[in-house]
């Protein structure tokens, strides 16, 4: 899932911001002071400002109370000093995990905090990989990447109540564009048959509670948030650009198909997602000929529940076959989308245009074939 918390367009161009400015921001009664880089600045004098932490900042023109250049160029924290500002933002009780390319805050066993670990790192490499044999150019991650785990789902919802209202406290874990953190909690509690008694697990006792069939949506739910964070951070997509909802979740669910057999849940990219091919097949007799269009164009599909989850799976089947069978000609739509700046987005015409573009004029017959294709997989 991806969160979009903005609020009010803002309408500019994009500027070049590899200085530093100092911003003097009054929210909610509180006088914060903001260092970072200006990534867009509004007629009005509203800014969407970056933080050294990766944090994007929506700022009105009234929040704005001063300005100030600095001589400094604008430079991202290091893993030590975001791991310090993650432990400022969160409850007590947490400590700090870094790794090559994540930091990792968390409240619950070290086991487990590893066992993500590896995981996340397992992921990283499989998608520079993956991108690199199919030659889209992504460039590593600006930022160490921020990951929070809680030990139970009671702190992580308090936590991502606060961030992001009540329709979320259901998930298991989200990416958040503003802040660009994972957030998650430790799933053992929820594989764990009983829980009458709050236990630690040790690596061995994850492994075999997360290769349970059960645990499967559970770790493709992290490889799928995770999957978005990289995709923002190696310039596939632009945080506060509108990406299609269909490839952004199209491509999160190409990744995330989990693998029970291996000891973290998944090993590889672009298995075939049976439990979404399942929701695609089971929709087919009621497939309106122009669905492609919808699924293109209309983005709200995606966030009702009631037509959400067949769009979901609709996106995967676009994605699953158009990697598989256009190569080439995906990989170039792609780049289209990583030129995109923040705050731009694509018309319905536009997109429909742009898809033309690369797979052809004759959507419906596009569409027929997608579902041949699919209707052969096993
Ligand atoms: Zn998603």
């Amino acid at each position: 899932m991806v969160v979009c918390l903005i609020g009010a367009c803002l309408v500019a161009a994009p500027l070049a911001a590899d200085s530093i400015e100092r911003v003097e921001v009054q929210r909610k009664g509180n006088l914060l002071h903001l260092e970072g880089r200006v990534l867009v600045e509004g007629q009005d004098g509203s800014l969407l400002l970056q933080t050294r932490d990766g944090m994007i900042w929506v700022l009105s023109a009234e929040e704005v109370q001063s300005r100030k250049a600095l001589e400094s160029p604008f430079e991202p924290l290091d893993a030590k000093a975001l791991g310090d500002r993650l432990l400022e933002q969160l409850p007590a009780g947490f400590q700090v995990r870094t790794t090559d390319h994540y930091v990792i805050a968390f409240n619950t066993s070290e086991a487990y905090a590893r066992w993500c670990s590896t995981l996340l790192e397992r992921l990283y490499r499989a998608y520079f990989r993956f991108w690199e044999k199919r030659g889209l150019e992504l460039h590593e991650p600006e930022f160490p990447l921020p990951v929070v785990i809680f030990d139970d789902q009671r702190g992580y919802a308090e936590f991502s109540r606060d961030e992001l209202g009540e329709a979320t406290s259901a998930v298991i874990g989200y990416y958040n564009f503003r802040t660009n953190h994972m957030v998650m909690f430790d799933l053992t509690g929820l594989a764990q048959a009983s829980r009458t008694r709050r236990r630690r697990f040790s690596s061995t006792q994850i492994r075999q509670l997360l290769a349970q069939p059960g645990s499967e949506r559970n770790v493709a739910t992290i490889v799928h948030e995770a999957t978005h964070q990289l995709a923002y951070n190696t310039g596939l997509q632009t945080r506060y650009a509108v990406t299609p909802f269909w490839l952004a979740e199209g491509l999160a669910i190409y990744f995330e198909s989990p693998d029970l057999k291996n000891g973290t849940g998944w090993r590889t990219i672009g298995r075939v997602n049976r439990y979404r091919l399942r929701e695609f097949q089971s929709n087919l007799r009621h497939r309106p000929a122009n669905r492609l269009e919808q699924i293109l164009t209309d983005d709200s599909l995606f966030r009702s529940s009631k037509t959400g989850g067949a769009a979901y799976a609709d996106a995967w089947a676009l994605t699953y076959y158009l990697i598989r069978k256009r190569p080439k000609d995906f990989v170039a739509y792609l780049r289209e989308f990583s030129k995109l700046q923040p705050l731009e987005n694509l018309s319905a015409e536009q997109r429909l245009r742009q898809f033309r573009k690369y797979f052809g004029s004759d959507l419906e017959e596009l569409d027929r074939t997608v579902i041949r294709y699919m209707s052969r997989l096993r």
